[in-house]
């Protein structure tokens, strides 16, 4: 089964996506990541691209298809989760084409539905374990009084550099702009679920588990 996790920057599609990993065996495809790997590992592309995302705009639907191309073409799994793509209709487009392309579906998109307010308290309190990407949260998750990582025992942690009041504006109204048209698009293919991304991180993996179990 192939899923589209969809929702605004702090929604906790990072979050969910791990957890979905470890319980069902699927890959989680976050092109915010493979953004972040290729900008610290410093190829011609990462170097494009590290402007653009540290002010918290799009990078061009070309390098995004092109970096979830590959991986379609080459990873093979019972299930992909699509973190963090698409992000705008011409990329919907595009994994519509790449997935038929080799025989896939696009099963089901689940939008997690969260206040701005709340956006904006999650992602200022936000780190994640520099060694497994284990998100925490200075006030519902923090890291553990031993400094361990709960997750793999790592004892280094990151905050991301675009998350700063100003880029997670823009980040916002990108969303609005860009991504936010989505959800007409897969309610119109009959492909859109709903959760309430406010819940506690099991209750929202419960929900979820609801709408892939249904
Ligand atoms: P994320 O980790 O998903 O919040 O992505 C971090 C940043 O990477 C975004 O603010 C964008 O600059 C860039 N990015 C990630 N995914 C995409 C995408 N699908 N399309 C365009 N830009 C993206």
């Amino acid at each position: 089964m192939n899923i589209i996790l969809l929702g605004p920057p702090g929604a906790g599609k990072g979050t969910q996506a791990r957890h979905l990993v470890e319980t069902r065996n699927m890959v989680q495809l976050s092109t915010g990541d493979m953004l972040r790997e290729a900008k610290d590992s410093g190829t011609e592309m990462g170097k494009v691209v590290a402007d653009v995302m540290a002010r918290g705009a799009l990078v061009t639907d070309e390098i995004v298809i092109g970096l979830i191309r590959e991986k379609i073409a080459t990873v093979s799994t019972d299930g992909f989760i699509f973190d963090g793509f698409p992000r705008t209709l011409a990329q919907a487009d595009a994994l519509a084409d790449l997935l038929e392309a080799e025989g896939q579906t696009l099963d089901k998109v689940i939008e997690m539905r969260v206040d701005d307010s709340v956006l904006v308290a999650r992602i200022s309190a936000r780190s994640t374990c520099g060694n497994c990407g284990e998100v925490y949260n200075d006030e519902t998750k923090p890291i553990p009084a031993d400094g361990k990582c709960t997750n793999c025992g790592g004892t280094e942690f990151k905050r991301r550099a675009d998350d700063n009041p100003d880029s997670l504006k823009t980040r916002l109204m990108e969303y609005y702009k860009q991504t936010s048209p989505l959800l007409g698009y897969y309610y119109a293919k009959g492909m859109l679920n709903r959760v309430d991304g406010l819940g506690s991180i099991e209750q929202v993996q419960a929900d979820i588990a609801g709408v892939l179990d249904a």
